[in-house]
């Protein structure tokens, strides 16, 4: 079961969060079907998201990560989280060509591509989002999320993701990430502690793999300091479609269009980027949607 964790150090000045996210990720990629480099691109998305979700704190917040780059094969890249950690994601191009660097890691930067942008979406639950945006650094996904917070909430921040896949059949086996991030009255020492730290931490999944939990490598990030902790909570992959939220997209449509939609099939099909699941509807069922339309309509 997967899970996050927040800890601060007590002094204040340094907080991180870490999150494995194994089962998301080998779900996420059931789902879609994704090729080995898609895969690594899509769950070291949904885990900065996640974690980046989890730091929310209305209850009814939502953040969405986009990253679009132009010269990649993925294409668009997308992630949402409630502010649970709860995220569902997708990526445009799953079947996308894997290419490896000579050290024989997924070349993510070249799949996803480096120049383009990344969005950042936080939903409050008010109807107005607020969005920042970056040009991409790398399209390694962790280095565009750390530019984010230092060029968009001039956040000094460390992000690290990995995804880790069986070299033969392409399984997911792990997969986890942490974003530490300094806080305002942080010291020169804390500083230079937390970089020598950091400089020592291998790369996550290297952690994982080798039995430590997302709570010790809170632990070794944060070596030298008192550390408590804020929170845990698990986390899944959740999609929130419904055939009513699917109905409401109809109702953009015009009446034209809704009926047409049915073809001569006789029914229309509308299937959800996030789970894959289809629903289907009949003509009499797009005529009740209509009339429903127009009802809402006369309401405003
Ligand atoms: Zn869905």
């Amino acid at each position: 079961m997967d899970r996050i964790i927040r800890c601060i150090t007590s002094d204040g000045a340094v907080v991180i969060s870490a999150a494995e996210t194994s089962d998301i990720v080998y779900k996420a990629s059931k789902i879609h079907k994704t090729s080995p480099v898609a895969t690594a691109a899509l769950g070291r998305l949904l885990t900065g998201c996640s974690i980046m979700g989890a730091q929310l704190k209305q209850k009814e917040a939502s953040i969405t990560l986009r990253v679009n780059g132009d010269n990649g094969s993925t294409g668009a890249v997308i992630a949402v989280s409630d502010s649970k950690g709860n995220v569902r994601g997708y990526v445009q191009n799953p079947s996308c060509p894997t290419e490896y660097y000579p050290n024989g890691k997924l070349n993510v930067g070249k799949a996803v591509g480096n120049t383009g942008v990344l969005n950042v979406m936080r939903d409050y639950g008010t109807g107005e989002p607020y969005i920042g945006t970056v040009p991409l650094v790398s399209g390694e996904i962790a280095e565009d999320i750390t530019s984010y917070y230092a060029t968009s909430e001039q956040i000094p921040t460390v992000c690290a993701l990995g995804v880790l896949l069986d070299k033969e059949s392409h399984e997911v086996l792990l997969s986890g990430g942490f974003l530490l991030q300094l806080l305002p009255g942080a010291v020169n020492s804390t500083i230079t502690r937390i970089e020598k730290n950091i400089e020592r931490l291998e790369p996550v999944t290297t952690m994982l793999a080798k039995g430590m939990d997302i709570k010790q490598i809170c632990y070794a990030a944060l070596e030298g300091f008192d550390v408590e902790i804020l929170d845990e909570m698990l986390i899944n992959y959740v999609c929130g479609c419904s055939r009513e939220k699917v109905e409401r997209a109809y109702m953009l449509m015009s009446d034209e269009d809704i009926r047409e939609s049915a073809g001569e099939k006789g029914y229309s099909e509308a299937s959800c980027h996030f789970c894959n699941k289809v629903y289907r509807f009949n003509k009499q069922e797009l005529e009740r949607i209509i009339e429903e339309k127009h009802r809402n309509d006369k309401k405003e």
